[in-house]
């Protein structure tokens, strides 16, 4: 999608430091990272969010979650604990309006969120 900053990243446009890349999902480390692992994990079709997700839309997200479980072993918090995150909307402060899941770890995270 023209103008949007992970179909840029997906495309190869826009830079981004990657680790791991298939037939449907990318992942990449969060330029401003909030965690010692903060990796993001995108499909490469553009979807804006969770409410835009179609009833096919999960088999992709599933498959999202899958490889954040392998890059969370691969980054040593699968033993320590992560957190993935999928900002939605204003109140959720999302900021990128194509969907990704945030993979958090390598220091205790706070719970509540703000
Ligand atoms: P959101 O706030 O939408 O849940 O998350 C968007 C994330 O994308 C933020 O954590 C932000 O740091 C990250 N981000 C924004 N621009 C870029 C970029 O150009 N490259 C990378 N790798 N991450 C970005
Ligand atoms: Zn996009």
């Amino acid at each position: 999608m023209a103008d949007c900053l992970f179909c840029g990243i997906v495309g190869g446009e826009i830079p981004a430091d990657v680790v791991y890349r298939d037939e449907s999902v990318l992942a990449f480390r969060d330029i401003d990272p909030k965690a010692p692992v903060h990796l993001l994990i995108i499909p490469r079709q553009h979807i804006a969010d969770v409410t835009e997700l179609g009833d096919d839309g999960g088999a992709t997200i599933g498959h999202a979650m899958t490889v954040a479980r392998r890059l969370a072993q691969e980054n040593g918090v699968s033993g320590s604990g992560f957190r993935i995150v999928v900002n939605t909307g204003p109140d959720a402060g999302q900021s990128v309006h194509h969907i990704h899941l945030h993979l958090l770890g390598g220091r205790a995270l706070a719970w509540p969120p703000g």
